[in-house]
């Protein structure tokens, strides 16, 4: 079974967690169309480490960014978002 560490609760199975995004998909509010478009479809899934957005839905609900390897799935670092451990 597949655990993710949230920073708040600890090791927890992958089925309390919900993807969000890749960072680099998170959009300004003001961005422009070709921005967006650009940053939400036109992503390259690059092989390798990927920082995501992600958050513990069944848990403790905050959110937090974790650096997961797209080919292994290893998750190599976690982080709430917005502070310090
Ligand atoms: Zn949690």
């Amino acid at each position: 079974m597949m655990l993710i560490t949230c920073p708040h609760c600890g090791p927890r199975a992958l089925d309390e967690f919900v993807f969000d995004r890749p960072v680099e998909a998170i959009t300004a509010p003001d961005a422009d169309t070709q921005t967006l478009v650009a940053q939400l479809y036109k992503r390259t899934n690059a092989r390798g480490p990927s920082r995501e957005l992600w958050r513990h839905s069944l848990g403790c609900r905050s959110w937090m960014t974790l650096v997961r390897d797209t080919a292994t799935h290893q998750i190599c670092d976690v982080e709430p978002v917005g502070g310090a451990r």
